[in-house]
């Protein structure tokens, strides 16, 4: 039996309006070396100051994630070579992180597994390099100096899928609080994984993994360095500690270097910025603006809308799905309807066009409307969905799709007498066999009436109507 240990470093942008240590916009996307000044840029001379917002929000993040919270502590300078750091050094905290000690709790492969933070620190993110295919790079410098937290585990998972099962967790709950918009296409959330196996008589070296752009990137690479450390422990060996880069296209772990010694990075106290000093009081405000986390969520769902417990484990595990469930019972009442609906169709739509609930077209007032609309009797079940259909791809009101395409439910007696008597006309064989007891023949004439109305009709409407029409004759 072998047991893989895998710990994940995971570096997350914060979302503040400045930079960490200047007064440069931090935003994604800009024209490259717009966002910069003497400051960020490292010309000598300049003095970095704190961002106070940028220590609330790790703050905000630690607490998330149920760490000790360090009243005092001091930023570091970590000193490398690097064309994407022109300072030379990057300004980050290496004996006094920020937060320590935390856990977040996950649904592993057996059941809930805690798995324990073992620090959280802030620091300054590098410019970044843009290699053309000519072979020439671009230096952009418009992220040096963007605030980053980084987040340290201990090596408590033991597979690809709880990793990607905790990264989803941490997704979710950074996205929760606000902290940051972690999108790991935007490169505003990146992971390194470590990674070694335990056999029976030796354990392989640590691997590190680079490169991870996706969660499934993650869980797959993850699979694939527990066979390679696999074979490793049937040769006999233990390899060697290494770092190596997933290559998604080939979806293969690639060799980068091997890592004999830790890197020299001279660290040393940042003479240039105080200590920074916590009190229990701003702790304690930040502690206020916690929300509510998703464990806590499914039960205040459970008792204030009276829905299932599978319904609200579903919707307390996003933001933006519990929000939408939410806003849209303040539109239509019955809580249930909006779960079948939001759960089932939505849901489903959302999937086949792989996107993002953020994306859809319609809110939810419009959701809210078009369940009213059915519930209301004013166009049925199959005509909801039609509507619903429609609202995704072109996000128009439910009402007016339902105007322009006259699909209103007739439910008005007077409107589908006329429709009921000519069927009857129309089907004296129908009548006959039902009067000699057959009841299957309503079926057949039910089935004319709403043929003959394209669907709108009332089929509730239309069944009394027969059944009373054919009573008397
Ligand atoms: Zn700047
Ligand atoms: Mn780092």
């Amino acid at each position: 039996m072998t047991k893989a240990l895998i710990g994940l470093e995971i570096h997350a942008e914060l979302m503040t309006q400045t930079k960490m240590f200047c007064g440069c916009k931090n935003e994604f996307g800009a024209t490259p070396n717009t966002n910069v000044c003497p400051v960020c840029l490292g010309h000598p001379g300049t003095l970095p100051r704190i961002n106070k917002g940028a220590v609330e929000k790790a703050v905000l993040a630690g607490l998330a994630m149920n760490c000790q919270i360090r009243k005092e502590c001091q930023m570091d300078r970590k000193k490398y070579f690097y064309p994407d750091l022109t300072k030379g050094f990057q300004i980050s905290q290496n004996e006094e992180p920020l937060c320590y000690e935390g856990y977040i709790e996950i649904q592993g492969e057996e059941g809930a597994k805690k798995v324990r933070i073992e620090r959280i620190h802030i620091e300054e993110d590098t410019g970044k390099s843009n290699h053309t295919e000519d072979g020439s790079t671009w230096m952009d410098y418009n992220r040096a100096g963007v605030p980053l937290i980084e987040i340290v585990t201990y090596p408590d998972m033991s597979s690809g899928k709880e990793a990607r099962l905790f990264l989803e967790n941490l997704k979710e709950r950074l996205k929760y609080i606000g902290v940051s918009d972690v999108k790991m296409e935007e490169g505003s959330m990146r992971c390194d994984v470590n990674f070694n196996l335990i056999g029976e008589e030796r354990k392989t070296a640590i691997t590190e993994i680079k490169n991870l752009n996706s969660f499934r990137a993650v869980e797959k690479a993850i699979d694939f360095e527990r066979e390679r450390h696999g074979e490793i422990l049937n040769q006999g060996n233990s390899g060697r500690k290494e770092t190596r880069r997933w290559d998604d296209g080939i979806g293969e772990t690639v060799h980068m270097r091997y890592k004999e010694t830790a890197a020299d990075y001279r660290l040393s106290v940042e003479g240039d910025l105080p200590r920074i000093h916590l009190s229990e009081e701003f702790i304690e405000d930040i502690r206020k603006k916690l929300p509510e986390m998703p464990h806590e969520k499914k039960i205040r769902l459970m008792e204030q809308y009276g829905i299932s417990e599978y319904d609200a484990n579903i919707i307390s595990a996003g933001k933006t799905l519990s929000d939408l469930f939410e806003e849209t019972v303040n539109y239509h009442k019955d809580a249930s309807k909006v779960c079948d609906w939001l759960l089932v169709d939505v849901l489903r739509l959302k999937n086949e066009a792989e996107i993002e609930l953020s994306q859809l077209k319609f809110g939810a007032k419009e959701l809210g409307a078009l369940i009213t609309l059915v519930q209301s009797g004013k166009i049925n079940q199959k005509t909801g969905k039609k509507v619903l259909r429609i609202m995704f791809e072109d996000g128009k009101t439910p009402e007016k799709i339902v105007e322009e395409q006259g699909l209103g439910q007739i439910s008005d007696a007077s409107a589908l007498v006329e429709v009921v008597e000519a069927v009857l006309k129309d089907n004296a064989q129908s009548v006959e066999d039902y009067h000699n007891g057959k009841d299957r023949a309503i079926g057949y004439l039910m089935g004319e009436c709403m043929k003959r109305t394209r669907g709108k009709g009332n089929p509730q409407l239309f069944n009394s109507m027969l059944l009373e029409r054919l009573k008397k004759n």
